[in-house]
């Protein structure tokens, strides 16, 4: 899941500052289940922006709803009448919501009432560790399932540092060395032959130093109303059309 957490109450009221009536939005997937950013969640930040700003005599009004998926543009189609009864909209999803809701609402000042933090799991009640950095090329496969991306404090890809230490990373006692994992993971499963085997370099163009990515699945896109449907047009331009 997408891992988020609120932004201090006071850093949210100060963004919000010239505005007098916001919509607050919460998103039913990742940021639900992280417990940042439900239906709970927004209850709760609504109420403390209306507490708050008026113990300082600001009368902001906040009122609150719920997008089952804010980074689907389907999901806030029905929301358009709603929108528009507010000079603002607080999202309540992550980074990607807030700007879907800031692409589907052009001339609507839209704020981040989260931080996105990162792609991760819980690993104890209350507690979310970070899994996977999306590089695009995924190693797993070879480290035993334990990505050194982002679990090694270097993102080593030859085995660990001079800094592993009986089972810990050198940036601190509670963070396990992710090479010390794959090596024991590797073992277990009766593969270090495997793990020893030299890699060539990791492909890096897949991941953020190639700029924003996209994937394009020809096979899930609808045609466009440029496209050739079939019948001879007589028209080569047209039919190359992607
Ligand atoms: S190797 Fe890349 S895609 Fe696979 S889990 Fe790690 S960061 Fe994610
Ligand atoms: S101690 Fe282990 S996890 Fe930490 S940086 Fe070194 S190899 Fe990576």
């Amino acid at each position: 899941m997408i891992v988020a957490e609120q932004k201090p109450l006071e850093q949210i009221r100060k963004m919000l500052a010239e505005h007098k009536k916001v919509l607050a939005v919460g998103c039913g997937t990742c940021v639900t289940v992280c417990f940042s950013g439900g239906a709970k969640e927004v209850g709760i930040l609504s109420s403390a922006l209306r507490m708050s700003s008026g113990l300082d005599g600001e009368a902001l009004e906040v009122d609150e709803t719920m997008v089952q998926r804010q980074c689907e543009t389907e999901y806030l189609e029905p929301l358009a009448d709603k929108f528009a009864e507010y000079d603002a909209v607080l999202s309540l999803g992550c980074g990607v919501g807030v700007q879907s809701i800031a692409q589907h609402l052009p001339e609507t000042r839209v704020y981040p009432a989260l931080n996105t933090t990162f792609m991760g799991m819980p690993t104890e009640q209350g507690v979310w560790e970070e899994r996977c950095q999306g590089c695009g090329n995924c190693v797993l496969h070879i480290t035993g399932g334990i990505c050194p991306v982002s679990r090694c404090s270097k993102q080593l890809f030859n085995g660990p540092c001079g800094g592993s230490q009986a089972g810990h990373c050198e940036i601190d006692e509670a963070t396990p060395c992710a090479w010390q994992m794959v090596w024991e993971r590797m073992g277990a499963l009766g593969l270090i032959d495997e793990l020893m085997e030299v890699q060539p370099p990791k492909d890096w163009s897949t991941s953020r130093d190639g700029g924003p990515r996209r994937i394009v699945r020809e096979d899930l896109r609808l045609p466009s109303e440029d496209e050739d449907y079939g019948e001879d047009t007589g028209d080569d331009a047209a039919e190359d059309v992607a």
